[in-house]
């Protein structure tokens, strides 16, 4: 049996690379099984110790799902023989970075699946003259930044050490550095990107190779085009760094205080490109006395009334946020009991749907949606200038003719969708 499988996946692969279709309706135990002959060592059924590791270390709790197998590949040729399986047996799949995109379909799928988990990508490497940063999708950026203590250097990276590199960086990546550089993505920070197409071959994409439109739609729209293995990061000079994390309390003044200090903050945010914050307003028992729909309501009205911010870096990039002075807000609400996802839900959609009301009638919306803290029902590519999505749409069909990454790989924001 076990040879006769790995001959099958032999076969498999072969007909993957020429795109011809599996022509029977296999389970996807039956991708499980062909993985597991070729990579005997590589390859987690729920049975297996490890499993639960796998699937269930998502940041948001409803992403813990049970898929019929879990590989983790730890090349781009292993993880080019997983995709050449999976889409010759259409089989459907998931590819998870560090797990945070807080949507539960978007990096893991239940038992009508195999999760691809970037656990073992994690080569980190910084290149002997120091212009060049690459590490796997397996990486954390806390790891990143580990790997890179003492050398001087940084590169553009998330926020909080937990957060994968590869999410972040495919939805187009605020920093700390944002400020002064702009998105991870723009502006020539990521060099090249490594991917395995959906034919199951493995390129490498730069802003100047023949794949330079792969690369330009990397920049910004997650998964509907290839699965990155590697990316080469330009880092910078950060030779020192500060970080605070100060709390005010609550009240009438502190709020007051509060938006008056990020008031001035963007105001002269030019004299002081290296600074960056992060202003959070709690609401929930302890951090606010006032109703959560009107304090969201003082801050949007408050901020957009006041801010004028230094133009956003860079245009040459699928997203191309409106360079006007723009503020974005992120709502970010926990709850721990499934029973109270419709109170949810429709909290989040009435307040928003006022918050949208109200800002139109003072001509203060902006189309633009942040891909990597969009909610799953949010239209982030249709907030993109139209010629950009449809050039996003003709690069999806260059690159992937047959749907794997949209069909077969269906969680995250697909731009064939839009
Ligand atoms: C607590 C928290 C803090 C955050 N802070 C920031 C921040 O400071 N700056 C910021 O910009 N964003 C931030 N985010 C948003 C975050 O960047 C996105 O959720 C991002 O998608 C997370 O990346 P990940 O690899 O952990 O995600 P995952 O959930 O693993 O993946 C996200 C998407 O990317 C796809 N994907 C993963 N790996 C690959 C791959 N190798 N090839 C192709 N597709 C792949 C997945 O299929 C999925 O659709 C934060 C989110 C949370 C929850």
């Amino acid at each position: 049996m076990h040879s006769l499988l790995l001959c099958v996946a032999v076969v498999l692969t072969s007909v993957a690379a020429s795109q011809v279709e599996f022509p029977y309706n296999l389970p996807p135990t039956a991708a499980c099984s062909i993985l597991k002959a070729i990579y005997p060592n590589n390859k987690l059924l729920p049975v297996d110790a490890g499993y639960v590791n796998e699937t269930q270390l998502s940041w948001d709790t409803s992403a813990c799902l049970d898929p019929a197998c879990v590989f983790a590949p730890s090349t781009s040729a292993q993880m080019s023989v997983a995709i050449s399986t999976l889409a010759t047996l259409r089989t459907k799949f998931a590819m998870r970075g560090g797990g945070h995109m807080p949507i539960s379909t978007a990096a893991n799928i239940n038992s009508s699946g195999v999760l691809l988990s970037s656990t073992n990508l994690i080569q980190l490497r910084l290149l002997a003259d120091r212009q060049t940063v690459s590490p796997g999708p397996g990486n954390t950026w806390g790891k990143v930044y580990e790997y890179l203590d003492g050398t001087g250097l940084s590169v553009l990276g998330g926020r909080l050490g937990p957060i994968g590199v590869p999410g972040l960086l495919l939805g187009g990546g605020i920093s700390f550095y944002g400020n002064e550089y702009g998105f991870a993505s723009s502006n020539g920070y990521i060099r090249a990107y490594e991917c395995v197409l959906a034919n199951g071959r493995v390129v490498t994409t730069t802003e100047r190779n023949r794949y330079s439109g792969l690369y330009w739609a990397l920049r910004g729209d997650e998964n509907s085009f290839c699965i990155v293995t590697r990316f080469d990061l330009k880092p910078i000079d950060a030779p020192n760094t500060m970080l605070t994390d100060a709390t005010y309390g609550n009240g009438t003044m502190v709020k007051k205080q509060w938006i008056d200090s990020i008031y001035n903050f963007v105001m002269q945010v030019h004299k002081d490109t290296k600074a960056a914050i992060i202003p959070v307003a709690r609401f929930g028992s302890g951090y606010c006395t006032s109703r959560p729909k009107e304090a969201l309501n003082i801050v949007h009205d408050t901020l957009f009334a006041g801010v004028e911010a230094q133009l956003a870096n860079g245009i040459g990039y699928p997203q191309r946020p409106v360079e006007i002075p723009t503020f974005w807000t992120e709502q970010s609400i926990s709850w721990s009991r499934a029973e109270d996802d419709a109170i949810l839900e429709h909290f989040k959609s009435s307040v928003n749907a006022e918050i949208n009301a109200k800002l139109e009638v003072i001509k203060a919306t902006s189309a633009y949606l942040y891909l990597s803290d969009a909610s799953e029902n949010q239209a982030v590519f249709q907030s993109y200038p139209p010629e950009n999505l449809a050039r996003l749409k003709a690069i999806r069909s260059k690159y992937d003719p047959t749907m794997v990454f949209t069909k077969l790989m269906p969680g995250g924001f697909k731009v064939a969708n839009a």
